[in-house]
């Protein structure tokens, strides 16, 4: 049996990005010495690509903020979140002016993560979820809601994921002894990126956090789950 440590952040949505909690977790997991990074996904905030409102937003500022949070934070995977895949949908959009800008986003992406050293998990599907490392899920998230860490325990097994912004463990009542941890996120909930949801409770709810904790490379031993809310 052996053990690796890991530190995950997620949702850091570009140009919506909370730079003093961002140094904070920095600091802090520079401390752990991790001997995994993942960014959990949505790196890339993609407002202009937001099918039911596109929002008007810097599409180049969306793509230097992700670069400043993968040059810094330093991650050995990245994984595709359901806001970055708007641009990997979006290079198939029948709109080319829209199919051309993806496609450019989408490379210049690519050379960012390859220039970083970095496995990218490109695909964002619930069939192909993320990085299995032990006997842990590291995902981007896909289901929403009061019941989605459940549902992650329950269809996954351990999962470790981003998308919902808040920070909870939960402890699944399956055979295997399932847990779910979902990380929180480091944007500004003040930002008026984030006007979408300012008269929704859930934004209440939402923590800048990052999580940390160790695997059993050989999946036998139940992993390790730490969250630290910033
Ligand atoms: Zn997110």
């Amino acid at each position: 049996m052996s053990w690796r440590t890991y530190a995950v952040i997620g949702c850091t949505h570009g140009r919506l990005l909370n730079e003093p909690a961002f140094a904070a977790a920095l600091k802090r997991i520079e401390d752990l010495k991790p001997n995994m990074r993942i960014h959990l996904g949505d790196g890339l905030n993609a407002g202009a690509f937001y099918s039911k409102k596109p929002e008007p937003e810097d599409m180049e500022l969306d793509v230097r903020s992700f670069e400043s949070v993968i040059e810094r934070f330093r991650p050995h995977f990245y994984l595709n979140g359901n806001h970055c895949d708007r641009y990997w949908r979006g290079v198939y959009s029948a709109d080319s002016v829209k199919a051309y800008a993806a496609k450019q986003i989408v490379e210049e992406v690519s050379r960012i993560l390859k220039r970083n050293r970095v496995s990218h998990h490109r695909e964002y599907r619930i069939d192909k979820p993320g990085v299995r490392l032990g006997n842990v899920w590291f995902m981007h998230g896909f289901m929403y809601g009061a019941q989605a860490l459940q549902q992650h325990a329950a269809t996954f097994g351990n999962t470790v994921f981003a998308h919902l912004h808040t920070a909870s463990l939960f402890s699944a009542k399956t055979f295997d002894r399932a847990t779910a941890m979902t990380v929180g996120w480091m944007g500004d909930p003040g930002h008026e990126g984030v006007n979408y949801a300012k008269s929704s409770p859930q934004l209440l709810g939402w923590r800048n956090a990052f999580g940390w904790g160790a695997y059993d490379t050989e999946g036998v031993k139940q992993p390790e789950m730490n969250l630290v809310i910033l």
